[in-house]
């Protein structure tokens, strides 16, 4: 036995040390590709205009988002480098469950759980226990970080919180979870993740969970009898329902029970553009549109045709041209184990690719933040 546990120490400690190591490996910036200059009118409308991006997962690492990374640089987003590019708005996402081991087929969700290594090696039982325990760590990991920053960030949990992301006097932060694994085994908890600061509520991540099926699950089917009623539960309270990774069903079961809600998929492409499983129907994509919805677009080639600034403004312009200039924003999926050829300090580079390509500055503004804003003012509690 006491061999048992000194052996289970020593891996234990081997996939912490690895942990601090493997945000460099996953959480890469391609710099293989060359990128333009932003112009000084690109810089100039992100200093003067709100700039909103409605994804990432640096949640999960625990390096200190005040601070520049020192290492490297290490994972795609800090506040410094936020700053940098003007950034007003960030939607933190918890994940709470990874699988190990994806299966093009459908990752059954009994697979292996890879956070369970992952805060087992950070020592920390609660988290290693449950997806909804994780969801309340994170939730004090955001706050603690808010609270640090000196009034640089604040969070956004109502629609006056948006103030200070309009007249660009703070970063405002909105926290959401990436499948609803979160809420754990009883639709009530939901209240308790409100209370705790969640906003943005992805239905699905990887696997199938208790209320909604995943685009890469084992079923993908749509919502069951309790994800209707969580659906339901996050309308009435004011928080955003997020779509991206949910089945096409489950989609479609959203759209029949939520009529008058505007709804969010946070990092995709359009189907039309990129056609694999990770992007959305375009018919689905403009019934959202049509009920005031908002599409982010994401920075890697798996839902635009590469990560380079132009193919970005390719799924940009694509989805506007399908949707209309007013349901687009910027979906990035920054330290979401993707590699983008640009981390979020450069981010004006593609207000200069959308500037260059003749698309007119009223639209420009939307896109890079004038849209969402709009967006979470039409759904947060007043
Ligand atoms: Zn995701």
């Amino acid at each position: 036995m006491k061999r048992f546990i000194k052996i289970l120490i020593v891996v234990l400690a081997i996939v912490r040390v690895i942990g601090w190591q493997i945000e460099r490996l996953i959480n890469r910036v391609d710099r293989t590709k060359p990128l333009p200059t932003a112009s000084p009118r690109a810089l100039e409308l992100h200093q003067t205009n709100p700039v909103v991006d409605v994804h990432n997962d640096t949640l999960l690492f625990e390096r200190n988002f005040l601070n520049r990374s020192k290492f490297g640089p290490e994972g795609h987003i800090d506040l410094p480098r936020a700053e940098q590019a003007d950034v007003n708005l960030l939607v933190f996402a918890a994940a709470t469950l990874i699988p190990m081991g994806f299966n093009a087929a459908g990752t059954d969700s009994s697979a292996p759980d890879l956070l369970k290594l992952v805060y087992g090696a950070r020592f920390s039982p609660q988290t290693f226990m449950t997806p909804f325990q994780r969801a309340i760590h994170q939730s004090k990991r955001l706050h603690g970080m808010v609270g640090q920053s000196g009034g640089r960030m604040h969070m956004v949990l109502n629609q006056k919180d948006l103030e200070p992301v309009e007249n660009k006097r703070s970063l405002g932060a909105v926290l959401g979870f990436e499948g609803a694994q979160a809420v754990g085994d009883k639709v009530e908890n939901i209240h308790t993740l409100f209370d705790r600061g969640y906003r943005v509520a992805g239905l699905s991540h990887f696997v199938d969970n208790k209320y909604a099926h995943s685009k890469h699950g084992a079923k993908r089917t749509g919502l069951t009898v309790e994800g209707r009623d969580l659906v339901g539960r996050c309308a009435e309270l004011g928080m955003v329902i997020d779509l991206a990774h949910l089945s096409a069903t489950g989609v479609e079961d959203v759209l029949s029970i939520t009529k008058n809600v505007p709804l969010l998929v946070s990092h995709t492409g359009l189907r039309s553009l990129v056609d694999n499983n990770r992007t959305i129907i375009d018919e689905q994509a403009l019934e959202i549109a049509r009920r005031g919805g908002l599409i982010g677009i994401g920075f890697w080639e798996e839902v635009v045709p590469d990560n380079t600034p132009e193919a970005i403004v390719d799924g940009i312009q694509h989805a506007i041209e399908l949707l209309g200039e007013d349901h687009v924003c910027f979906g990035s999926d920054y330290d979401g184990a993707i590699t983008p050829s640009f981390d979020i300090s450069q981010l004006p580079v593609l207000t200069h690719v959308m500037l260059q390509r003749g698309m007119s500055e009223p639209t420009v503004k939307k896109i890079i933040g004038g849209n969402a804003l709009r967006f979470f003012r039409s759904v947060l509690p007043a």
